[in-house]
Parts: structure tokens; sequence; C-alpha cells
């Protein structure tokens, strides 16, 4: 199963991820944690993301495909694959759709966890990550509006988008992702 997790901050990405994971013995690949830990050990990925991670804005299209490309390479995720955080730009999801091409993968679905702003932005500001601040949680949700927002409509296009309601406890949320992904799936 390959599967994209779509979701604001807060939108509870990261749990549903896990849980996902844990359920289809599928490993995660979470872009946001990825970076966070990069920068943490000062790798060179770290380096050059940093300044853009610290103020909620986007590491630039091209570092973010060339890192997925090596990492869709990586032999332990042949069996499949959840993306958390990846793609966040229109042209992200073009050059995933490319890059699955030439691997010879498709992607089964795009999850989007659906959950009002006023949400997000509680549950944000919740959390003590450093990019968790309150001016930076804004930043990070104008992008998504901005960016992210319009792969939706990309993904509803190719009838590979999954929409539900993001805005309920973690066990429901996982409840309807894996009957909408059966339901679906047996289309
Ligand atoms: P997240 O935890 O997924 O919200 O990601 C934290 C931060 O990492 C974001 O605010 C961006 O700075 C960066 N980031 C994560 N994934 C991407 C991506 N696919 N494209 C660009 N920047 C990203």
């Amino acid at each position: 199963m390959r599967l994209i997790i779509l979701g604001g901050p807060g939108a509870g990405k990261g749990t549903q991820t896990a849980l996902l994971c844990s359920h289809l013995g599928i490993p995660g690949i979470c872009t946001g944690d990825i970076l966070r830990q990069a920068i943490a050990s000062q790798n060179p990925l770290g380096i050059q993301a940093q300044s853009y991670v610290e103020k909620g804005e986007l590491v630039p299209d091209s570092m973010m495909i060339e890192f997925m490309r090596q990492r869709l390479q990586q032999p332990d995720i042949k069996g499949g694959w959840l993306l958390d955080g990846y793609p966040r730009t229109a042209f992200q999801a073009e050059e995933l759709d490319f890059l699955l091409e030439d691997l010879g993968q498709h992607l089964d679905w795009a999850i989007w966890l659906e959950v009002p702003e006023s949400v997000l932005i509680s549950r944000s500001l919740e959390r003590s990550r450093p990019d968790d601040q309150p001016e930076i949680v804004q930043r990070r949700l104008e992008l998504f509006q901005e960016r992210t927002i319009p792969i939706l409509e990309y993904y509803e296009h190719r009838q590979r988008l999954l929409t539900v309601n993001g805005n309920q406890t973690p066990e429901q949320v996982q409840h309807d992702i894996l009957c909408k992904n059966l339901a679906a799936s047996a289309e």
C-alpha cells in the first residue's frame, strides 16, 4: 500500500501515520520529523533546511524533490510506504508522480484530514516544538492554504483522494480512514 497523508499543522498527520503504519505494516516517511532531526544533528540536509523550517517557510522544492528521489529508492520501502508531509506543493505532487512512474510504482490514496482552522491553531499551540510558536504557526497555516490546499484538487481529479473528518478522536479518525480505504479499494 502506498499512501499520502495531507493536512494542516496540527491536523493529526503524525498520530494517524503512526497508527496506520503499525496497522498496515508499512514504513512512514515524515519529512517534518526528518528535517527536524537533520537540523538537530546539523547534517548537510539540516544545515540547508534550518532557516526555512525555523521561520515556518517551506524548504525549496528542488531540495525536497531530490531528497524524496533518493529516499524512495531505499530498499526498506519496497513493500509500500506512507508519506507524511510530502508532497506539500503542486510541483512536488507532479514530481512525485513522475518519480513513481520511473520506479514503476503507483499511489493508492491521498488521505485528507479535514480539520477546521481554529482547531489546527489550538492543537499546534498546545505542542511545544520550536516551529509551533504563534507567529510561525500562522505562517505555516498561510502556506498550507496557498500551497497545499490546491493539491487536493490534483488528487481529486485523479480519483485518488479520500477525505476524512480529522476533528474527532484519533481512534475515530483511524477507524474512518480504514473503512474508507477498504471501501474505496474494493470499488
Ligand atoms: P511538518 O512537521 O510536516 O509541519 O513540517 C515542519 C516543517 O518542515 C515545515 O514547516 C517546512 O518548513 C518543512 N517541510 C516539511 N515537509 C516539507 C515539504 N514537503 N516541502 C517543504 N518544506 C517541508
